[in-house]
């Protein structure tokens, strides 16, 4: 097959950009399409009155994976990005007043547990000892970083994974090693990072407890936002081409193969198609149904959605020695509350929160004095038939009284900046089905080779990087979905990788 040479890219998330960077290494001339006036997807940036706010990821994991992109475009992250190392890693209030600094650091992890349970300061090392193969087959041998669609891959992958124990369910496989509640959650709730819900998904997420010990939780200066501008920087100096305000409506699709994309404005024809956006609007939305004998509407009707995010963005005049840079705060409630956001999917009167406070290490992020602070709230994704138009204002207003009573007195009377985000914007401005938060749920049957797959399977020359896709959502994720594709992309076109 001879070499293509253009390539479109469908979104400006992280996927997409190490998409685009890995496909202008590759020689393509590549331009990515972008609905937004800004890149970075759900990673784009909010500012306002002099308050910077990251609109979604926060914590830095896995810099070995945010390099490995540079690498593809010739430089590294140490020349383009400064990362300062975070200790806790987050600070998590627990209902009934007490607190723990998680972080990689094993003394200071035993000392705080032994307090609460003694023997599960004991059991920690072999918690992190069972979890560090589980990594390795991840993470160092390349499972999340390739693509994962043939079904002998998964045969081949099955014995190994129940060696692993990585297949059990993980608060269950948790309970096993600790008894205190405040351990169990702390070495259970990673999933919900990514959309998961700890008491269903598999135990090959304790990968990620592994992780962040292992590679460290990172903030750069400037936010998170300053890792989406160095990799469209890198993207643009190496000759691509990122065109704003251009919401594709249409990947056309001649004798199986994709030969071009449409905008409202413009056709772009191109040899090879990256699909950043949503999996199911991907397919449902932009590829005519006859054209799709996998992903139907039937079977994008049927993709079980991750949970969505209620988010307040709060310019505050006033400091708050209280918040860490990350801060969890609980609510009594664990198992029922998961359930009422995965299961139930209705919206309870209590709530879990997650707390980014940029300003407690970049003060430039705010005025002086003042505090950048963004509220998660975890909620169920819009099958829940909630009217957030109505409810938005009800529970911003708990939120507030609840984080005043906890202690961030008088928060509400110095609120500079209040913005809010819910899942109906999840749905129409990022074009999520269901307003989902994190793409696919990632579950047991949707992981792995059972995850949309990175080339495409109804459409040749597509290919499909980010949250819904194998491996999965996070920032790692879904940079390591994208050199998943890039090796699609070199099987299928004959490209050797030494080349490159
Ligand atoms: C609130 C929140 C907090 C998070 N915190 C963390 C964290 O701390 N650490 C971490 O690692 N991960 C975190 N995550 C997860 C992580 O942010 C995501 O998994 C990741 O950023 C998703 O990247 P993506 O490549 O899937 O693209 P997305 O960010 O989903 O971007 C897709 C892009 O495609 C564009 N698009 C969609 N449809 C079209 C179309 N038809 N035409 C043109 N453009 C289109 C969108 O505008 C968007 O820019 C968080 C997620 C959320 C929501």
């Amino acid at each position: 097959m001879s070499h293509p040479r253009n390539a479109v890219v469908i979104g400006s998330g992280f996927g997409g950009l190490a998409a685009a960077i890995r496909l202008q290494s590759m020689g393509f001339a590549t331009t990515i399409l972008e609905k937004h006036d800004q890149p970075g997807g759900r990673a784009r940036q909010i500012r306002e009155k002099g308050y910077v706010f990251d609109a979604g990821p926060s914590l830095i994991t896995a810099p070995s994976v945010l390099d490995s992109v540079f690498r593809a475009g010739g430089t590294t992250l140490a020349e383009r990005l400064k990362l300062v190392p975070l200790d806790p890693y987050y600070r998590v209030h627990f209902h009934d007043g007490t607190w723990f600094d998680y972080s990689g650091d094993t003394e200071a992890m035993k000392a705080q547990m032994r307090k609460f349970e003694p023997r599960d300061a004991d059991a920690y090392d072999k918690f992190i000892a069972d979890a560090k193969p589980i990594h390795k087959a991840v993470m160092l041998d390349g499972l999340g970083a390739s693509p994962f669609d043939s079904a002998l891959g998964m045969l081949k992958f099955i014995p190994k994974a129940i060696r692993l124990k990585a297949v059990i369910p993980l608060y269950l496989n948790v309970s096993r090693y600790f008894r205190d509640f405040r351990h169990r959650f702390l070495f259970s709730f990673h999933p919900l990072f990514i959309g998961g819900n700890p008491f269903t998904s598999p135990s090959i997420y304790m990968m990620i407890s592994y992780l962040e010990k292992a590679e460290g939780v990172w903030f750069t200066p400037g936010g998170m936002h300053s890792l989406v501008a160095a990799y469209a920087d890198l993207f643009v100096e190496m000759g691509g081409t990122i065109r704003y305000g251009q919401e594709v409506r249409r990947i056309d699709v001649r004798d199986g193969r994709a030969v071009s994309v449409k905008t409202d404005s413009s056709e772009f024809p191109c040899d090879l198609v990256v699909s950043n956006a949503d999996v199911g609007h991907t397919y449902r939305d932009l590829i005519d149904a006859r054209n799709r004998r996998k992903y139907t509407d039937a079977k994008v009707a049927k993709f079980d959605q991750s949970m969505s995010c209620f988010l307040l963005y709060l310019g505050v005049k006033k400091k708050y020695d209280k918040l860490e840079h990350h801060t969890l705060i609980l609510s009594e409630r664990y198992k029922e509350l998961v359930r009422d956001i995965f299961d139930r999917k209705v919206v309870p009167e209590d709530f879990s929160l997650y707390l980014h406070t940029p300003t407690r290490t970049d003060p430039s992020l705010a005025p002086d004095g003042c505090e950048s602070i963004y509220v998660l709230a975890p909620v169920a994704n819009n099958r829940s038939g909630v009217d957030w138009k109505t409810l938005a204002p009800v529970m911003t207003e708990r939120i507030l009284s609840s984080l005043e009573s906890w202690g961030l007195e008088g928060l509400r009377e110095n609120l500079d900046v209040l913005k809010v985000v819910t899942p109906d914007d999840f749905q129409h401005g990022l074009n999520s089905l269901d307003g989902n938060a994190f793409g696919l749920t990632p579950s047991l049957l949707q992981t792995g080779f059972l995850r949309p797959h990175n080339r495409s399977e109804d459409v040749d020359n597509l290919y499909l990087v980010g949250a819904g896709t194998h491996p999965g959502a996070g920032v790692p994720g879904v940079l390591l979905s994208a050199e998943a594709m890039e090796k699609c992309v070199r099987q299928d076109y004959g490209l050797d990788a030494a080349a490159a």
